[in-house]
C-alpha cells in the first residue's frame, strides 16, 4: 500500500496532462518565491488511482492546434501552444502544423479564424476558393482529391505531441521541482467542513490526507468527483434570447473514435519528402465506402489524421459518437481500449478508411490494412461542450476541460497562478457562472463538439 503525507498544502487528484502540468508549474512558481517544496516544506502530492496517463491523456491523438471559432479557446490555445513550443523535446511535441480542410458552409467563419489569428500574432495562411484550395494541397501532397472544399486555413504552429512520452516528459519535471506521485491511489470522498463546504481533508483507498487546496484534473471520471462535492446534477443555462433553460444534465458522454491505418509513416510524406502537417477536412460531399462502394452518408462529415511513428501508421479519428444515457449510468472503468462497450466499431473503420481515400489517392484500396485492435475512448462533456476551469466548495479547482484538453498543457501554468492568489483572464471566459448569465461561447458550423 503506497504510504501517504497525513497532510499536504496542496492535493491534485489524476495523474492526466492537466494535474501534471498545474502540480509542475505551482511548484516551480513555489520555488521561484523562495519556498522549499517537498516533505521538508511546501507539501504537492498528485494522486492517480491507476497510474500516469491512465486516463484520456494517455490515449490521446495528440493533436495540437489553434483553429477554434471561439476568440476566447482561440486565445487559450494560443498560450497552450507556447508551452508545448517550449521544450519540444521533454514533450515529444513535433510542430508539423495544421491544416483545417473545409466546405462552403464554414468558410466564412474559418476566414474569421484566420483574422483573428493574424490580429494574435499566431502565424497562418488562408485559401479560398476550389481551384485555388485544390492548387495548394496538391502542391503539398500531389495525389489530393478531396471536393467540396472551398477554404483551407493552414496553421504554421501547432503539430502534434506523443500522448505518454509528453505524460513522462511532465511528470519528470514535476517531481524534478518537488511534486510526489504518488500511484495506485483512489480519492474516495472528500471531507468538507460544514458551514462553507471547504475541504479539509481527502479520503483515499490508502487513507486520509489533510489538505489546504485540492485540484481535480480527472478528465472522464469528472462526474464522480462532481458528485463528492455535492455539486448540482443539472444547470440553468440562460440562452441568447434571454430566456432561462432549466434542467440541462451538468455532464454527457461522447466516444471518441479514432483509429490506425496500418502503413509506414513515411508513406504520407509531403511531395518535398517532409511529414506534413496535421489534416482535419470537413465537407459536405457524399461519401462512399471504399470498400463495397456504397454511401456511409451524405450528411456533413469530417475526419482528421496524421502520420505518426508512436502510434506505428497513420493515425486519426472521426466525429464523436452521441453516449445516449444519462452520465450517472455510464460505465467509464475499464477505460479506453480496455472497455467492453466503448470502442470504435467496423462502421468508423469503413468511414475512416473510405474518408482517407476520399481525400488522398494513395489510400484507396488500403482498408485492409487498417488495424483491427481495440482504440478510442469516452470523454466527459459540459452542457455547451467548452470547459469549466474553476474554483468551487472555495477551496477545490475543478479542470474539466470537456475533452478539449490534451493540447492544453498550458491550462496548468494558469491554474497555478490562480492558486497563488491572481486572477487568469484567459481562465475569466470558463467559469461555471456563464450557464447562468448567458455569457456563452459562439457555436461553430463545424461537425465536431470542439470548434
Ligand atoms: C481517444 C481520444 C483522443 C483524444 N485526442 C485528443 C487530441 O488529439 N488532442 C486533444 O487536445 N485532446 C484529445 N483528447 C481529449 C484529451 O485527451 C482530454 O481532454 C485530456 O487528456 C483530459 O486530461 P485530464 O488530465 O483532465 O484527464 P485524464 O488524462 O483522463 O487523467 C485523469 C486521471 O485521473 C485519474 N483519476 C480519476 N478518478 C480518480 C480518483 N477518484 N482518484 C484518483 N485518481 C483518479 C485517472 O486514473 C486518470 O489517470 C482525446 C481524448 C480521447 C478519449
Amino acid at each position: 500500500m503506497p504510504q501517504l503525507p497525513s497532510h499536504a498544502h496542496y492535493v491534485v487528484i489524476g495523474a492526466g496532462i492537466h494535474g501534471l502540468s498545474t502540480a509542475m508549474h505551482l511548484a516551480r512558481k513555489l520555488a521561484a518565491r523562495g519556498k522549499t517544496v517537498g516533505p521538508a516544506g511546501t507539501r504537492i502530492v498528485a494522486l492517480d488511482k491507476t497510474a500516469i496517463g491512465a486516463g484520456a491523456s494517455g490515449i490521446a491523438c495528440g493533436v495540437v492546434r489553434n483553429n477554434y471559432y471561439q476568440p476566447a479557446m482561440r486565445e487559450l490555445m494560443a498560450h497552450c501552444v507556447s508551452v508545448w513550443e517550449s521544450d519540444p523535446e521533454a514533450y515529444s511535441y513535433h510542430p508539423v502544423g495544421y491544416l483545417q480542410i473545409s466546405p462552403e458552409s464554414m468558410h466564412a467563419q474559418v476566414g474569421s479564424i484566420y483574422e483573428q489569428q493574424k490580429a494574435i500574432g499566431y502565424e497562418s495562411v488562408f485559401i479560398e476558393g476550389e481551384a485555388e484550395c485544390m492548387r495548394y494541397m496538391q502542391g503539398l501532397l500531389a495525389d489530393w482529391q478531396a471536393k467540396n472544399i472551398t477554404s483551407v486555413l493552414h496553421e504554421k504552429r501547432g503539430g502534434y505531441a506523443n500522448n505518454m512520452a509528453s505524460l513522462a516528459g511532465l511528470a519528470r519535471k514535476a517531481r524534478d521541482a518537488g511534486v510526489q506521485i504518488i500511484e495506485g491511489v483512489e480519492v474516495t470522498s472528500l471531507h468538507m467542513s460544514g458551514g462553507t463546504g471547504h475541504v479539509t481533508a481527502v479520503a483515499t483507498s490508502a487513507g486520509v490526507v489533510g489538505c489546504d487546496q485540492v485540484v481535480v484534473g480527472v478528465g472522464p471520471w469528472v462526474n464522480s468527483v462532481w458528485q463528492m462535492l455535492d455539486l448540482p446534477k443539472t444547470v440553468t443555462i440562460k440562452g441568447r434570447d434571454g430566456k432561462r433553460n432549466d434542467g440541462i444534465p451538468m455532464w454527457h458522454y461522447m466516444a471518441l473514435q479514432e483509429g490506425t491505418l496500418g502503413v509506414d509513416p513515411e508513406y504520407q510524406k509531403t511531395n518535398d519528402g517532409r511529414m506534413p502537417p496535421v489534416i482535419h477536412v470537413d465537407t459536405d460531399a457524399p461519401l462512399y465506402s471504399d470498400r463495397d462502394g456504397k454511401l456511409i452518408t451524405d450528411k456533413m462529415w469530417g475526419i482528421y489524421y496524421k502520420p505518426d511513428f508512436h502510434f506505428g501508421g497513420v493515425q486519426g479519428g472521426a466525429m464523436p459518437a452521441v453516449v445516449d444515457r444519462p452520465a450517472d449510468e455510464v460505465r467509464v472503468d475499464p477505460y479506453g481500449p480496455k472497455s467492453p462497450e466503448f470502442v470504435v466499431t467496423d462502421n468508423f473503420a469503413d468511414m475512416w478508411t473510405s474518408a482517407l481515400a476520399f481525400c488522398q489517392k494513395r489510400f484507396e484500396g488500403k482498408h485492409g490494412v487498417y488495424r483491427k485492435e481495440p482504440s478510442g475512448g469516452i470523454g466527459c462533456f459540459t452542457p455547451d461542450s467548452f470547459p469549466v476551469i474553476d474554483r468551487f466548495r472555495e477551496n477545490v479547482y475543478v479542470i474539466a476541460d470537456s475533452n478539449h484538453g490534451y493540447k492544453m498543457i498550458g491550462v496548468g501554468d494558469l491554474v497555478s497562478d490562480e492558486l497563488l492568489g491572481a486572477t487568469s483572464a484567459l481562465l475569466e471566459p470558463f467559469r461555471f457562472s456563464r450557464y447562468a448569465e448567458g455569457r456563452l461561447h459562439p457555436v461553430s458550423n463545424s461537425p465536431f463538439p470542439w470548434s
